[in-house]
């Protein structure tokens, strides 16, 4: 096992140098209604849905490094082309090389809303990372927390159990910083009974946070590989009001 903080150090050493940052990718993406997106390189965890799993795994083989100034006018100049009014850096995990994200986001035009997708880790970590998000009001903020409970997000990522408390801290920190945020969860691996313990959670830190964004498995042909491989059984079409019946 490993711990999520440790692999953020030694990623970072792979894919930041001097304020610039790896990514391998920009593009206009359809999520949100569309959103001006780009791509970084760089995960501190290693979780067995992940669909950018080779990159995750090896990310000095994948990017160029791209200075603040650079990835801002890319985005901006998607956004402007296919008139779009917001936009993300997406593909691993933004908030490693958090220097680098910071001046990205100063350079963004107040006016495009940035949605900041994040596993949490490193803002769970340090609660001044919040506080400094917190300068940005145009930034709107998703946790997506690896499974419902510890064991669960062990099981996912192989990471100690610890990195899911780090995940609900986040939500925490962001709340008390005034940062716009809120959770998702990925819910494909969890019985009823632990997605109704991790609503009891979230309400627990903030009420608006109980009806979290509900995620599920995309069963990419490589992801349901590795799935097979480790025997983990998943199901997907959860609704609220039903057990979830294809569970397999
Ligand atoms: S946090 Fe996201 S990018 Fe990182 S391993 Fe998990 S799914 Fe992949």
């Amino acid at each position: 096992m490993y711990h999520p903080v440790e692999i953020a150090e030694i990623t970072e050493k792979t894919v930041c140098e001097n304020n610039r940052r790896r990514y391998y990718r920009f593009r206009p993406a359809r999520f949100y209604g569309g959103i001006s997106t780009a791509d970084c390189v760089g995960c501190c965890l290693r979780c067995v849905f992940c669909w950018s799993w080779n990159i995750v795994a090896r990310p000095e083989e994948y990017g160029n490094l791209y200075a603040p100034e650079e990835v801002a006018r890319r985005l901006v100049n998607i956004a402007k082309k296919k008139r779009l009014n917001q936009m993300r850096i997406s593909g691993n995990e933004p908030t490693l090389c958090r220097e680098h994200l910071i001046n990205v986001l100063k350079l963004i035009p107040e006016d495009y809303l940035f949605i900041l997708e994040t596993n949490g880790i490193l803002i769970g970590n340090d609660r001044t990372y919040a506080e400094e998000l917190s300068a940005f009001h145009n930034l709107y903020v998703r946790v997506s927390l690896k499974g419902t409970c510890e064991e669960e997000f062990s099981r996912l990522t192989g990471s100690v159990p610890e990195g899911f408390q780090l995940q609900l801290r986040a939500l925490e920190f962001l709340r008390d910083s005034g940062v716009r945020v809120h959770p998702a969860s990925m819910i494909s691996f969890s019985p009823c009974e632990n997605i109704k313990a991790l609503k009891k959670r979230l309400r627990a830190i903030d009420p608006a946070f109980e009806d979290f964004e509900v995620e599920e498995l995309i069963l990419y042909p490589a992801v349901e590989e590795r799935l097979k491989k480790m025997k983990l059984r998943y199901f997907t079409g959860y609704r609220p009001d039903r057990i979830p019946a294809e569970q397999i």
